[in-house]
């Protein structure tokens, strides 16, 4: 297989720590971002240890100087990015009427604001070498409104409008939407209500995906020929339901 330079936002736990794992372990070069950078400093170690190659890097989605700076120091190193995957993103689980805006903010800001920031960090480099391919990390949130999730899903509703957009603007750029139900992992550790997030925790323990399985998703993904644009992957537990 070709090796490939992969930018992954949100890669200290959960999901992005998986996917590069699994795209190191193909021989793709990984460029890890977040913000818990002694996290991303332990893996990319694990990660050389395993024999694969990898960096990584302090990166905050909200902010379009910071992506701008993850992109193009990577692009500078390498000479060209192939894939961008916009991972990083946090969930609080509340109803409306707890009014608690802070969080909507910050959903709206790390999922649907960090995956603009993404695509427009990467894209002109990628139109202008005529390839490429982004990722956009969406759930299955993104299909069905939950109750006490209305501003998680409609950010994730969001991922899947804007990539459907993108994706019909391309003729050169590969879009993916991968969409995970329930998977293991630090998202629901912070924020929302503490008693709705204990039930959802409860519920992703028994229904959880391993992130290794939307990971080897991510990584199909990847692994098709340019020509073949996979659009969007929905993976869950058979128990979810
Ligand atoms: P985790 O909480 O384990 O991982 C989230 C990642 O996002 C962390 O690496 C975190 O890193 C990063 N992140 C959060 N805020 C920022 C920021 N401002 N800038 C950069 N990175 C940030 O959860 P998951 O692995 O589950 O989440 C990954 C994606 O999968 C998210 O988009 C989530 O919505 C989606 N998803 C998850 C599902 C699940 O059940 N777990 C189901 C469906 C979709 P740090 O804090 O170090 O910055």
């Amino acid at each position: 297989m070709t090796s490939k330079i992969v930018l992954i936002t949100g890669a200290s736990s959960g999901i992005g720590a998986a996917t590069a794992r699994r795209l190191a372990a193909d021989g793709h070069h990984v460029v890890l971002g977040a913000r818990r950078v002694d996290r991303l400093a332990a893996l990319v170690g694990e990660l050389r240890a395993a024999g694969g190659t990898a960096e990584h890097r302090e990166l905050d989605v909200t902010s379009l100087g910071s992506v701008r700076a993850f992109v193009e120091g990577a692009h500078d190193r390498h000479g060209h990015i192939d894939v961008l995957i916009n991972n990083a993103g946090v969930m609080s689980l509340a109803t409306l009427d707890a009014l608690r805006i802070d969080e909507w903010n910050q959903m709206i800001d790390v999922n649907l604001r960090g995956t603009l920031n993404g695509i427009a960090a990467v894209l002109p480099l990628m139109r202008a070498r005529g390839r490429g391919h982004i990722v956009n990390v969406a759930s299955t949130a993104g299909h069905r409104v939950d109750p006490t999730a209305a501003v998680y899903c409609a950010t994730k509703y969001a991922v899947r409008a804007i990539s459907e957009g993108l994706r019909q603007e391309s003729r050169d750029i590969r879009v993916t939407v991968v969409s995970p139900g329930y998977t293991h992992s630090e998202l629901n550790d912070h924020g929302g209500d503490p008693q709705i997030r204990a039930a959802a925790l409860a519920a992703s323990l028994e229904l959880g995906l391993p992130a290794a399985a939307v990971a080897d998703a991510i990584g199909h993904a990847i692994a098709q020929p340019d020509t073949v644009d996979t659009n969007e992957i929905v993976i869950r537990s058979t128990a979810q339901g």
